[in-house]
């Protein structure tokens, strides 16, 4: 047993909290950007990595920085956060970074660590949209920022947009698109803008666009990005073949997830933990030794809700005959009534093995998936 443990892979994330400024829809847990601060938060993680040296001897392979913003960290930190980890000589290793801070020199800092893989916070291509966002680059220098990391060798570039903005249309949507495609992201990750109650443009939710506008602009992106090349492997996410998440597939396949830094959650069969969304309390927590903070053990019940949950974003959906051996239960068994209900009415279907949502259920995943664990 202690040989499959310590044989079986890991995902890693590590959250870096800071940012620069706080963009208008942002609702996420931030905190303003001091190099003091930064200089002893990567020094709590590194504790905090030690507190999880057993769980840390499984092989990594994935690893992800995300925030706030993780390009604030040097590529020193990166490596002192990095020291020691058993990380698979083909792992992901993935930083978001933000577009302003792509330069010569910080490409070429990350290049002397093993990050492989960039997410870039770019969210449009068009400027009065960026403008809007609070976002401080704009599209002329996203053009040249990209070329640079091409120019320094990084071949696997995710790049992140936002629809639905108040007077967007399938137009601008297509004009953001054009745009992106010139690029030659290898990855691209659509979201649907949400603008929370706590957040600093709450102010305008009442100007964003109808359901029914949304759906267009999102079955629109879905078509024209699949017209480009790329594969539509999850509800929000496009690739080109071969270049698909590794790390957030570890998410939508439910596989083990540590995670380090404040308000971060992981997931370590059969437990989620979250860490405090208090930077004082996880410092706190991080000097008493604490680790899994808030775990909670899922029922098998709510490790197979999870388990549809996350498995029916992947277009390729669930595979029935992996449920099987997994939960030794057929899926079947359990959801009969629902299955069968949510295929009628072609929200679902079931070919080849595989359990998966149709085209026309893809905006509406929410309600259907809850249809069916609920
Ligand atoms: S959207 Fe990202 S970069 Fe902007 S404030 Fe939120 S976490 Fe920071």
């Amino acid at each position: 047993m202690e040989q499959d443990f310590q044989a079986s892979q890991l995902g890693l994330y590590i959250h870096i909290p800071f940012c620069l400024t706080k963009c208008g829809y942002c609702s996420f847990f931030t905190l303003p950007f001091r190099q003091s601060s930064l200089y002893e938060y990567v020094g709590y993680i590194e504790k905090e990595k030690v507190l999880y040296r057993y769980q840390l001897k499984r092989p990594l392979a994935t690893i992800y920085f995300g925030g706030g913003t993780p390009s604030l960290l040097s590529a020193e930190q990166i490596m002192a956060i990095l020291e020691g980890l058993n990380i698979l000589p083909d792992a992901e290793i993935t930083l978001e970074i933000n577009p302003l801070q792509i330069t010569e020199q910080y490409l070429k800092a990350l290049k002397t660590t093993p990050v492989n893989r960039l997410s870039i916070g770019m969210q449009s291509m068009n400027n009065s949209e960026l403008a809007w966002l609070n976002r401080h680059h704009n599209m002329e220098q996203i053009i040249d920022k990209i070329a640079l990391c091409r120019k320094e060798n990084f071949n696997n570039i995710s790049l992140d947009l936002i629809y639905g903005l108040p007077n967007s249309s399938v137009q601008t949507v297509q004009q953001t698109v054009d745009a992106y495609l010139k690029l030659q992201p290898e990855h691209i990750s659509c979201y649907l803008l949400t603008l929370d109650e706590d957040c600093p443009l709450a102010d305008e939710i009442d100007k964003l666009p109808n359901e029914d506008i949304l759906a267009e602009q999102y079955e629109y992106l879905c078509s024209y990005l699949k017209q480009a090349g790329y594969t539509h492997y999850e509800i929000s996410n496009f690739a080109i073949p071969g270049f698909e998440s590794k790390h957030n597939l570890r998410y939508w396949k439910s596989e083990d997830y540590l995670a380090l830094g404040v308000s971060a959650s992981g997931w370590i069969y059969p437990m989620r933990y979250q860490n405090p969304v208090d930077i004082n309390a996880y410092y706190e927590n991080v000097k008493n030794r604490v680790i899994f903070p808030q775990k909670e053990e899922l029922s098998n019940q709510r490790i197979i809700q999870d388990y549809l949950m996350m498995g029916l974003r992947l277009r390729e959906g669930i595979n029935l005959q992996e449920f099987n051996e997994r939960f030794q239960i057929p899926l079947m068994e359990i959801y009969r009534e629902q299955i069968n209900k949510l295929i009628k009415i072609k929200m679902l279907t079931l070919q080849e093995g595989n359990l998966a949502l149709t085209e026309q259920a893809l905006f509406v995943s929410n309600r259907v998936i809850g249809d069916l664990i609920l």
